[in-house]
């Protein structure tokens, strides 16, 4: 059996012959506290919250499968991670506003979920601390006890979010894949972030559709964030809000 303390405090122990924590979070993925729920995942990709570290921004980008290392992957998965580990870098620093990232893979044997740690290096923390986050020499383990969740975790639900809609809608909009962004959105609405509803009705025209995603990407603050929505700011200047 293994025992894990979440962020927030709760406790789970996992059972069976080989009590696996990876294999368990992807089951139990719609029971887990909110703050750790997964904010992208496909059949093969999770990006969450670490599970432990109350660090607002600190993803993890799991194989949903059994693999010791990114060496055991076919060209495809390692394509797709590397392209979504991408994206979240990308969405740390243009809708989370965190400048430097460090970036962890501890490699195990033994059927183990290969998972790449993006640690965000918050400034003000680092410089109140005098942190030095240098591999051989530095002090990162005072850094990840700087933070508990009590204080953070608003903030940690905050910065899910973002980094989700930033890196996922926004990708989606591109594509016109308006159905898929809705699937998104509502559940942002399980987040119980959002006081607005974004759920869309069947009667609805693609334009209306895509009217509300950009009222929500304005509500978001995406355009202030990157330049890479300057196409995005501008159709919501043109709309009559
Ligand atoms: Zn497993």
């Amino acid at each position: 059996m293994k025992e894990i303390t979440f962020l927030d405090g709760s406790v789970v122990k996992i059972t069976g012959e080989k009590p696996c924590l990876g294999c368990w979070l992807v089951e139990n993925d719609s029971n887990l506290p909110s703050l750790i729920r997964p904010i992208i995942e496909n059949d093969k990709i999770t990006v969450a919250q670490d599970v432990e570290c109350p660090i607002p921004g600190f993803y993890i980008i799991a194989a949903k499968d059994h693999y010791d290392s990114i060496y055991d992957f076919s060209e495809d998965l390692y394509s797709e991670f590397f392209s979504v580990l991408y994206e979240v870098r990308k969405s740390m620093t243009d809708a989370l506003g965190i400048d430097l990232v460090s970036t962890f893979c501890e490699e195990k044997s033994g059927g183990s979920h290969v998972h790449y740690w993006m640690l965000p290096l918050h400034a003000d923390v680092m410089k109140r601390h005098n942190i030095k986050p240098r591999i051989h020499k530095g002090n990162i383990a005072t850094y990840l006890d700087l933070f508990n969740c009590e204080d953070e975790k608003s903030k940690i639900q905050v910065e899910n979010v973002n980094s989700y809609i930033y890196s996922l809608v926004l990708s989606l909009l591109g594509k016109g894949e308006f159905e898929a962004a809705r699937d998104v959105l509502s559940r942002l609405v399980d987040l119980d972030i959002n006081e607005v509803c974004f759920l869309f009705d069947d009667s609805e025209g693609e334009d209306e559709k895509e009217r509300k995603l950009l009222l929500f990407s304005e509500y978001a603050g995406w355009q202030t964030r990157s330049q890479d929505c300057s196409d995005h700011r501008r159709v919501i200047l043109e709309l009559p809000l």
